[in-house]
This record gives C-alpha cells, sequence and structure tokens, in this order.
C-alpha cells in the first residue's frame, strides 16, 4: 500500500512536493526521491495527502533513512526560516547536509562479474573492456583498484556496470562504535571559584531550557568550567554540542579534549572531507557521538538526543553567517535549545550587549569568574599617543612602530621572552597609489582598492579574489616609479620589524599564510616551543589561543576598527582588542600590552586601558538606547543586487516606493551600498528600523509580498545585519 506524502526538498522553495511514498512514511523521515534528472534528499512534511497530480506524473519516494529527523528538530527548522525570512528547503538543506547519507559502509563498494558477457549485453569487445573482465575474474577490487590495476578509465567501468557485466557490491558493514570518554583521565581540580561555577551550570542539566552567561577573564578557566558540566550531560549518555569560532578549532582545542577525556571528540568544520562528513553526521543521528565541537553549521546537525549547547566565544561576530541564508548562530542556538527544552551555556570575557541585556532583565542566568587561573595576573595596558610618539623612518622606508613599543620589543627580546603584534590587516599595503598622477588601483569587479601582497609580488581584492602580478608602471599615466604603497598590512609590519631587529625570529600569521586548521595550528605549536620572538598577525591570533611564554602586546593600530560607522564597530573593537590584549601574561610573568592610537582620549581605547567593561557597555548601552537601536530596537536590511546597474536601481526604487507606512516603522535609503559593485554585481541596501514591539519579519513579508522583481535582481533580507557594507 502507498500514500501520496508532501515531501520537503533541500532546494530554495517553501513548498513541498507530492509524491507516492509507501504506506508507513511519517512525517520527520528522510527519504531520496527523483526531482528532474536527479535524487534529492527530502523530508516527509505531511502524510496521508490528496494530490491534483495526474498518476503519470506522480513520482515515487525511493528510500527511507532509517532514522527520522525529531520534532524539535522541525519545529526548529520552521522558526529559523521564519525569523531569517528564508525558505524552509535551505534552512533543511542546513540539517540535511552530508552527501551520500544512504551509504552505511566505511569502505567503498568492490565490483564483481556477473556472468553477462559482452555479446550478451551487445557491447563491442575492446581491449579496455577485457582488461577489466579479465581482472574481476581473479577477484572483486574497487573502482579505484580497477582503475588504477588496469589503466582504464572510470567511463569504462561505468560503462560495464550500467550494462550489468560487473556490479558493485557493498562491503560488510564496519562495527559502529559510540564514543566513549575516561572522565578521570586529565582530571583536574578545579580552584574554589571554578568549582562553584561548575556546580553551578551542573545544576542546570536538569532543570529545562534556561540560557547561562558563563563570563570570565581571559584565562580564567571558562574552558574547564564548561567541560566540567559537558561531563554531568555525558555521564547521563546524552550529546552535548560546543560552538566554537572556526578559527579557534586548532589542535590546541581538540588536544586539550583529548588529554582530558582520553578521545577525540566528533569535529565539525569546513575542512572535513565530504566522508567524514557524512560519517560524522550518521553519527550524530545514530546517537554515537556524544560530544561534537563545530562551528556554526554544526547547530543544524540532527541530534538524536542532545541535552546541552555551549557557545565558546559567544560574542564573536563570525557567528553570524552571511550567505545563503542569514542568520545569527549564537541566537539560533537559544532557539535551538528552547525547541529541545535543554540548557545553554554562553562563554565569554566580552559578553555582547544583547547578552548583557538579557541577564539584567533576568532572561539569562549568569555566573562570573573573576580571576585568572593560578597567579596570573591581567596585564598593564598603555596607550601610546602617536602625534606624540611618532614613528621614526628607517633606511628600509616607513615606520608605523613608535619609539615606546620598540624600545619594549628590544627589552622582551633581551630577556628572551614573547612578543606579538596585532594589526587586523591582511597583506603588505592595503592600497597602492601613484605618487605621478594619484590613481589609485582598483578592483575591476568590485568597489574595492586593491591589496598589495607583496611576498607573493600581487595584487589581490579581499572581496572577491580577484588578482593580478604587480604593475612594474602606473597603468594610468605609465610612470616607471610613481607606484607606491598606502599604509600597513601585517607583511609590512614584519618587513619593518626584521629590518629593526634581524636577530629575532619573526613570522606572520593571517589568512594568507594559515590556510588551513593544521597550519594555524604549526604556528601556535611554533610558538609553544620557543621559536618565535615576534608573532605579528590578524585576528587569527586573538582566538582563545594559550601562549604562557607571550609578555608583550602591541596594537599597531588600535583606531583601525574604531572609525567604521557599523551599529557594532565599537563594540567589535573593543572585544577584539580585549581578546588580544587577553593574549598576554597568561602564564606566571605579568604582561604588558601597548595600543598605538592617534586618538588617546577614545572612550572604548580607554576602557581597554582600564579594564572596565562596564563603563563601555554603559555608553554603548545609553547610545544604543536613544536610538532605538538593537537590542532595544529591530533592524532589517534589504540588500538588492544585480549585473544590471538599471535592473538594481530599479528594483530599489519598487522597494522604496511601496515601503511600509506605519508608526514605529522607519526605513532608511534605498542608498548605493558602501561597496556598490561587489563580485560584478550592483548593489543597493535599504534598512528597515522598527521599535522592539513590532513583528519586523511580517512587516517585511507584507512589504516583499506580490512585488515583481526583474529575474536577474536578488533581493535579500537580512535580520538583525551585522555587515553595512
Ligand atoms: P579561558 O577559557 O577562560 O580563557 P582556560 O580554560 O583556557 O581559560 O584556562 C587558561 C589556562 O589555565 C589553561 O591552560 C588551563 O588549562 C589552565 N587552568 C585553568 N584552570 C585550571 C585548573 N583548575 N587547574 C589546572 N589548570 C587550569
Ligand atoms: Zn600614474
Ligand atoms: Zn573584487
Amino acid at each position: 500500500m502507498t500514500q501520496i506524502a508532501k515531501i520537503l526538498l533541500t532546494l530554495p522553495l517553501n513548498d513541498a512536493f507530492d509524491y507516492e511514498a509507501p504506506e508507513d512514511v511519517h512525517i520527520g523521515d528522510i527519504v531520496k526521491v527523483p526531482f528532474g534528472k536527479k535524487t534529492e534528499l527530502g523530508l516527509v512534511w505531511a502524510t496521508g495527502q490528496k494530490t491534483t497530480l495526474a498518476p503519470k506524473k506522480l513520482k515515487s519516494v525511493i528510500q527511507v533513512f532509517p532514522h527520522p529527523l525529531k520534532p524539535t528538530l522541525i519545529e526548529f527548522i520552521k522558526w529559523v526560516a521564519s525569523y531569517n525570512l528564508a525558505p524552509l528547503g535551505l534552512v533543511l538543506k542546513m540539517v540535511l547536509c552530508a552527501k551520500d547519507i544512504f551509504n552505511t559502509s566505511d569502505v567503498p563498494p568492490r565490483f564483481r562479474l556477473t556472468g553477462k558477457t559482452l555479446a550478451e549485453a551487445k557491447l563491442k569487445n575492446s581491449d579496455a573492456r577485457w582488461h577489466v573482465i579479465d581482472l574481476l575474474k581473479h577477484a572483486p577490487y574497487t573502482k579505484a583498484e580497477i582503475m588504477a590495476g588496469t589503466g582504464v578509465s572510470q567511463s569504462v567501468i561505468k560503462t560495464l556496470t550500467e550494462a550489468g557485466i560487473i556490479e558493485p557490491f557493498a562491503a560488510p558493514k564496519a562495527l559502529k562504535s559510540t564514543q566513549t570518554f575516561d572522565f578521570e583521565k586529565g582530571k583536574i581540580i578545579l580552584n574554589d571559584e571554578q568549582q562553584a561555577a561548575a556546580d553551578f551550570l551542573s545544576s542546570k542539566q536538569t532543570k529545562g531550557f534556561q540560557v547561562t552567561l558563563l563570563d570570565g577573564v581571559t584565562g580564567s578557566g571558562k574552558t574547564e568550567v564548561y567541560l566540567e558540566a559537558a561531563i554531568s550531560a555525558l555521564k547521563q549518555n546524552k550529546q552535548v554540542l560546543i560552538l566554537v569560532p572556526e578559527i579557534a578549532l586548532s589542535t590546541q582545542w581538540l588536544k586539550r579534549f583529548e588529554n582530558r577525556f582520553g578521545v577525540k571528540p566528533y569535529e565539525w568544520h569546513s575542512a572535513l572531507t565530504l566522508s567524514e562528513r557524512r560519517k560524522t553526521w550518521q553519527a550524530v543521528i545514530e546517537n554515537r557521538a556524544k560530544i561534537l565541537v563545530g562551528a556554526r553549521s554544526a547547530l543544524f546537525l540532527p541530534f538524536a538526543d542532545l541535552s546541552l549547547i555551549i557557545v565558546d566565544e559567544s560574542h564573536d561576530p563570525t557567528f553570524k553567517q552571511e550567505d545563503m541564508v542569514n542568520y545569527q548562530a549564537r541566537d539560533m542556538a537559544v532557539v535551538r535549545a528552547k525547541c529541545e527544552n535543554i540548557p545553554l551555556i554562553l562563554s565569554t570575557a566580552t559578553p555582547d550587549l544583547e547578552t548583557i541585556v538579557n541577564v539584567e532583565t533576568g532572561k539569562y542566568d549568569t555566573v562570573c569568574l573573576k580571576s585568572r587561573y593560578a597567579c596570573a595576573l591581567m596585564p598593564d595596558i598603555k596607550i601610546i599617543d602617536l602625534k606624540k610618539d611618532k614613528p621614526q623612518k628607517g633606511d628600509w622606508g616607513t615606520s608605523w612602530l613608535s619609539p615606546p613599543l620598540i624600545e619594549a620589543l628590544r627589552q622582551n627580546l633581551d630577556k628572551g621572552e614573547q612578543s606579538m603584534l596585532f594589526l587586523n590587516r591582511r597583506g603588505f599595503a592595503p592600497l597602492m597609489i601613484c605618487r605621478d598622477c594619484g590613481h589609485r588601483l582598483q578592483c575591476p569587479n568590485c568597489s574595492a582598492w586593491l591589496t598589495e601582497h607583496r611576498s607573493i609580488g600581487k595584487l589581490i581584492c579581499h572581496h572577491c579574489g580577484y588578482n593580478v602580478v604587480i604593475p612594474s608602471a602606473c597603468p594610468e599615466c605609465g610612470s616607471q616609479d610613481g607606484l607606491t604603497a598606502c599604509g600597513p598590512g601585517v607583511e609590512r609590519i614584519a618587513h619593518e620589524v626584521k629590518a629593526r631587529f634581524p636577530q629575532a625570529k619573526t613570522e606572520i600569521i593571517s589568512s594568507d599564510t594559515a590556510t588551513s586548521l593544521s597550519a594555524i595550528s604549526d604556528v601556535i605549536a611554533r610558538m609553544q616551543n620557543r621559536q618565535i620572538d615576534i608573532l605579528i598577525g590578524t585576528q587569527i591570533l586573538a582566538k582563545g589561543h594559550h601562549f604562557p611564554l607571550l609578555t608583550l602586546v602591541g596594537i599597531v593600530d588600535a583606531d583601525l576598527g574604531l572609525m567604521g560607522s557599523d551599529l557594532r564597530a565599537q563594540e567589535q573593537t573593543f572585544q577584539l582588542l580585549s581578546q588580544v590584549s587577553g593574549r598576554a601574561g597568561r602564564g606566571d610573568k605579568k604582561g604588558d600590552v601597548y595600543l598605538q592610537t592617534l586618538y588617546p582620549d577614545n572612550k572604548v581605547l580607554n576602557a581597554i586601558v582600564h579594564q572596565d567593561r562596564s563603563a563601555f557597555l554603559e555608553q554603548e548601552q545609553t547610545t544604543r538606547q536613544m536610538l532605538f537601536l538593537p537590542p532595544f530596537g529591530k533592524l532589517a536590511a534589504v540588500i538588492v543586487s544585480s549585473s544590471s546597474e538599471d535592473a538594481a536601481q530599479k528594483a530599489a526604487y519598487l522597494l522604496a516606493k511601496h515601503a511600509p507606512h506605519m508608526s514605529g516603522v522607519t526605513l532608511l535609503g534605498p542608498a548605493p551600498a558602501p561597496i556598490y559593485m561587489l563580485r560584478s554585481k550592483f548593489r543597493y541596501r535599504l534598512l528597515l528600523k522598527t521599535l522592539k514591539t513590532i513583528n519586523i519579519q511580517s512587516v517585511i513579508k507584507t512589504w516583499l509580498h506580490g512585488l515583481d522583481f526583474a529575474s536577474n535582481v536578488k533581493v535579500e533580507v537580512d535580520i538583525d545585519p551585522y555587515s553595512f557594507m
């Protein structure tokens, strides 16, 4: 017996399709169905339906996966789609995010002969075909082995398989083990403050949904404490999810976990291979993976028995995704925890204002770690006024380091201690300009300057990846020696450091040098083994790493993030610089931090110097409250883009013409986006601002409903945007 089921596919659609399905499928079953010429994964959305499709057009479900999605996860999918105004199918795609989930063997299938001959299959004799048949007479082999053994191409194997002369057969299933832990292995003795925090968090384990902020300065032992809380969940044989910013997922974190529990956690990040993704996904839904640490996308994994979510470095702006589905993973983690009715821990030294306000209003609970672990002291932070202590030119060219910072670096080198210089800019220089005609080298696809990457002799666009060899003459006026680098990137700082301290072991770390998690781990290991004296890097440096011998941190341009007009520019600068400063003096020696600035009176910088987080937050809160900005009001961006400038503009005006008119709702724009052209698309932005009491999603839905945009126009909604570019 069969029935008609509505199946939601992993496509950018809200509607489910009708399929013929076995009688015993239920809502939440994962199925494989034909779609066009391909097969797609889908989710049974409704059963026992009637269809208007002609019987001939109705296709059938091919296969049903043995483990369904839980109702709590389906509720989560619906919530995420409706909150972020994303198609249900795309959110489902984030859940069914592994390829080939029906494949349950850990080894590729081997091929054997069926007994059918070439003649019977009406296939011509060819050497290639004979080689394969000959080989398989002796024993079955995998596709790769056949290709290696006979030198034939994939297509020969495909033809023989399709003709039924050879057939694949799955290898016997490997025994699948459940992750087990040795809780005593790396057990550490928590100090009183830590133990109290861990007990408090563990006590939440039986109380259903509740968010707790684990608030502690860098180096106070937050990781140790939340791992203790995880243990109480694991001891009940339940699953735990730890979300971290992708970059923090280095071997350092994983090693630490392994030392503690004698086993590796399951991992989820962009560097996994397809088969690692599939195996992890299966282990999660089959409840064999008990603890998983992952980047934001791990939030959508189909946990069978999730009982605790931890968001580490919860303030980190990279939890906001701006691709496919725009969502803030920290906020969605709260939703997931609510759907699953389980506790959530947000761990950070620099909570964002949203979290702070939720604590103040009693929505979230909080527990504090006030001091660094053992005798590690907070570093001394000092401001260097660049107007007074001007960097002095040297024979290598312009200087970016002031005399006091250079002196501190020298002393630290003499003492044999490690230093770190932070500048959040990749490459050698952010801009090349011609001194003779003023021409600036720009990306042909974006409204952005090209960054000089001298070490590889290229100019690169950081928005679209466009790159060219650095020209020897100005492309505008032909001047041979006019092109000049403007401003510093980390490469240029390294250049200066090497010129000033030729004896020091210097290294750069940025997303250009650390192109994989293992490359990052290598640098971190060299740093820990004292093979580096001065490490120069971008924000990659800031995340969670623990360098006990690092005692000096120099922030080359503390003003860099402050000038942005973005809603969160100040907050993110405060967080980033506090995190970077927090790298200093984590061992038994006190650390020093120097902030180079042109604005020594700036309030944000002074809050960092005095390590006065509440002063900063108070000021930030007042400003946002006054302007009804999040979390005291709501924002949503609507971004229009098209390869046709005219079409983009028309769509923007169409949106403006139908703008919602109601009290408590303000529309800013349309205006050309600050990055007007991005990857060859012209862009306009509109920003909708509403009071907190207004359902901004429904305002937008009503607004966009029925508007007819040209087919070459993309209209994207970003609820609570982080980027305004
Ligand atoms: P945070 O996450 O707050 O930055 P960590 O958990 O990374 O702090 O702790 C900082 C360092 O101190 C780590 O190397 C950690 O292993 C160590 N540490 C913290 N608490 C203890 C403890 N109770 N016993 C031993 N080592 C500890
Ligand atoms: Zn020129
Ligand atoms: Zn570009």
